[in-house]
């Protein structure tokens, strides 16, 4: 029997995620109750590049990937699939009636639909949010947006009108899960946020992205501190998966920039290199990237995409030539990675993309270089 045929394998993929992490001694994950908890790496360390999702029951880390809980076992434990099972399961080969067998099998399913119910509803519940939010804000222009953009370099000069993706809330509440108290939430920051519409790939507005300003702060951005710890200036709010900022041109061209941030994709357009494509922020590495095959050897860092994640960005129909911006803060072979996979999906998926490349932000190699010169 090869270890995909094991009948243990359904049992052991069900088992919740959060559980497992504590088995194998993953402790401070935040917020403790939530459905998303984050917190660092048991194998590669960080602040909060790892977390786990209770209701897909899956964890991701932005450098080691990301899997079921027999790939969190296979990782932490160093071990292949067949000893994660046997760690997760109990190595006997259990003889089970088959009465007690179609039990557990209805309660797995049972559980599994009430987690799915949950979290659509969770994800609902979060679109009403940012909708109001959204509708709340002012124009971007002439606020402090438009200050904070200038100290990044993007100044009106470069940039005479702000696109209109882009708005402007004068006093957002910064809110995060209460502690110990499934469900509800606490305000331990407002202020001023510079906030971005993200659009569903059919349009629609499904999200937002906020950044929280505070012009006194070096870099623009306010520091927002919580039990001791600096949060993210930087949030989403709800369906983020899939979309994009648009910040310049949304369809029709036949060239398209994306960048992970608004920053660093503004700076890029402002930079002209590619006249007439679109600009497009991707929010997250992980948006850009989708989910990737990384098990196996050497397939960490391949940056092969799985292709039956149907929910991951995909450039719009149209779209000839993709580029990624490369952000230089993070570690460069992971996130080469993760741009390679976002790439290779939209050229095996889009059949106009025929030219994908990576552009190294600010490594003084323009985007008209990259447009003019060499393909990934
Ligand atoms: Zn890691």
């Amino acid at each position: 029997m090869t270890p995909r045929e094991d009948p243990r394998l359904a049992e052991a993929r069900a088992l919740p995620i959060g559980e497992v992490a504590e088995r194998l001694g993953i402790a401070g994950l935040k917020p403790p109750q939530a459905i998303e908890r984050v917190g660092p790496c048991p194998v590669c360390g960080g602040r909060d590049r790892f977390g786990i999702n209770t209701a897909r029951n899956v964890y991701n880390c932005r450098h080691c990937g990301g899997g079921d809980a027999i790939a969190l076992v296979e990782l932490v434990k160093g071990c292949d699939f067949r000893a994660a099972l046997d760690w997760l399961m109990g190595a006997r080969e259990v003889e089970i009636d088959p009465a007690e067998l179609a039990r557990r099998k209805a309660a797995r399913e049972k559980d599994a639909r009430e987690r799915s119910k949950q979290a659509e509803a969770a994800r609902r519940n979060a679109i009403a949010q940012a909708r109001a939010i959204w509708q709340a804000c002012r124009p971007a222009e002439d606020s402090p947006v438009r200050d904070y953009l200038a100290r990044r370099g993007i100044t009106k000069a470069l940039l005479p009108a702000l696109p209109d993706c882009l708005r402007f809330h004068p006093d957002l509440p910064y809110m995060v899960p209460a502690a110990g108290n499934r469900g509800s939430w606490r305000e331990i920051h407002r202020g001023p946020a510079m906030v971005a519409l993200v659009q569903a790939p059919g349009g629609r507005g499904s999200g937002i992205h906020r950044t929280w300003l505070d012009l006194g702060q070096p870099k623009g951005k306010a520091v927002i501190t919580h039990d001791g710890e600096t949060l993210a200036a930087k949030k989403t709010l709800g369906s983020v998966k899939g979309g994009a900022i648009r910040l310049a041109r949304s369809q029709g061209t036949r060239a398209m920039v994306v960048g992970e941030g608004i920053e660093t994709t503004l700076t890029a357009l402002v930079a002209g290199g590619l006249p007439g494509a679109a600009y497009w922020a991707g929010i997250s590495l992980g948006n850009m990237a989708g989910r990737r095959i990384t098990r196996g050897k050497g397939m960490r860092y391949a940056g092969m995409p799985d292709l039956d994640d149907l929910q991951a960005w995909l450039p719009p129909a149209g779209v000839e030539h993709l580029v990624f911006i490369q952000d230089g803060d993070s570690d460069p072979r992971s996130t080469r990675a993760q741009l390679l996979s976002g790439l290779r999906r939209a050229r095996a998926r889009v059949p106009s993309v025929q030219r994908i490349s990576i552009v190294h932000a600010g490594e003084g190699r323009d985007l008209n270089d990259v447009l003019m010169g060499d393909d990934t």
